[in-house]
């Protein structure tokens, strides 16, 4: 018996049929008894109810997916979640994912982890992170007929779906061009888009999220890093925050898909504290200043230039700061 199969086979539900166990398991009703028991006496607690199942008990705040479902409403945006305690970088294993069929790992398939030890941001910078302290997931999506020039429309909904979670939860969160969430000039979250594409389209794309949730690492070259309980000003529950982010996720995906890019383009306008700012913009080999003045429809910033001049600058080339600091 897979005793590791077994632990996450009951952390995707509350309740789990013994039913169920056994198929999946390819084990008798009296197998699955035993490998319960067993779990049982290495220390792990697992409960049985009548007529439901047994039901492995989680640790609070815990982002099981059996936690996370039981507060989630959506229609495909978490249909299959991926959970593991430590892995090197979750957007690395929705990839993989991303590789097999979609029978297997469907257009919304999630993976969480609760520590990540290579966690990875634009331009091979490093995502860090506190263990149990941060939602760090990615979502795996499919979609249909997506020239590759445009795919930075998926970072803007994210950046979008974060911002709406953390405001949901009270906190005044902003977005900054062009996806990190920002709250009182504090960096709260991070995302990374991977993609794995042909010439004309995209075959599919990986968005991953890390959003510092009860800390933020401490070290000292992350001056501007926030949490989200700090900028709520209350407790959270990390499954709850996830599956706000993904309803929300869900949401402006399907409108996107149905009205194009000018329907997310305003409520990101709306939410994003670098339009309208002066903002310096650092590429590899150069830096200029200007005004931010919008959001093109395949998501790059036109900035205007102390000389009048309108440039347009690319989400994926280069950094963009507040002259005054980092908003
Ligand atoms: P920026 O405009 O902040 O430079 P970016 O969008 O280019 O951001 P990201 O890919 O979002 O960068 O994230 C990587 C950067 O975020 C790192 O270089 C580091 O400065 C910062 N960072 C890393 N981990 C955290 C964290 N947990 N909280 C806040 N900031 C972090």
């Amino acid at each position: 018996m897979d005793q590791q199969k077994l632990i996450a086979l009951l952390m995707q539900r509350e309740y789990v049929p013994g039913e169920w166990l056994s198929a999946q398991l390819g084990v008798t009703r009296d197998g699955v008894r035993k490998a319960v028991e067993e779990l049982r006496q290495a220390g792990w607690a697992v409960e049985s109810a009548q007529g439901r199942g047994y039901r492995l008990v989680a640790p609070e705040n815990a982002v099981w997916p059996s936690r996370i479902r039981a507060r989630l409403r959506t229609s495909w945006a978490g249909r299959r979640i991926d959970y593991f305690d430590q892995t090197g970088s979750t957007n690395q294993i929705a990839r993989e994912l991303g590789a097999q069929s979609p029978e297997l790992a469907p257009h919304g398939t999630l993976v969480v982890a609760d520590e990540q030890t290579a966690g990875r941001g634009r331009m091979d910078r490093t995502w860090q992170s506190r263990p149990g302290a941060s939602a760090l997931m990615s979502l795996l999506l499919r979609p249909r007929a997506l020239p590759p020039a445009e795919a930075t429309n998926i970072v803007l909904i994210a950046a979008l779906a974060v911002c709406d979670a953390c405001r949901s939860f009270g906190a005044d969160a902003l977005i900054k061009w062009p996806n990190d969430i920002v709250c009182g000039g504090k960096k709260l979250c991070g995302m990374l888009l991977d993609m794995s594409a042909d010439m004309d389209v995209v075959r599919f794309a990986v968005v991953g999220v890390g959003l510092n949730i009860s800390d933020c690492p401490r070290s000292p070259e992350l001056t501007h890093a926030g949490c989200l309980e700090e900028a709520a000003g209350c407790a959270l529950d990390r499954a709850e925050v996830i599956a706000r982010f993904l309803e929300a996720f869900e949401r402006y995906y399907d409108l996107w898909v149905q009205s194009g890019p000018p329907a997310i383009l305003a409520p990101y306008a709306a939410r994003c504290v670098t339009l309208g700012s002066r903002v310096r913009v650092a590429g590899l080999n150069d830096a200029f200043e200007g005004e931010a003045l919008r959001v093109t429809p395949d998501g790059s910033l036109a900035v205007r230039t102390d000389d009048g001049l309108e440039t347009i600058v690319r989400a994926g080339d280069v950094s963009v700061r507040g002259v005054m600091g980092y908003v």
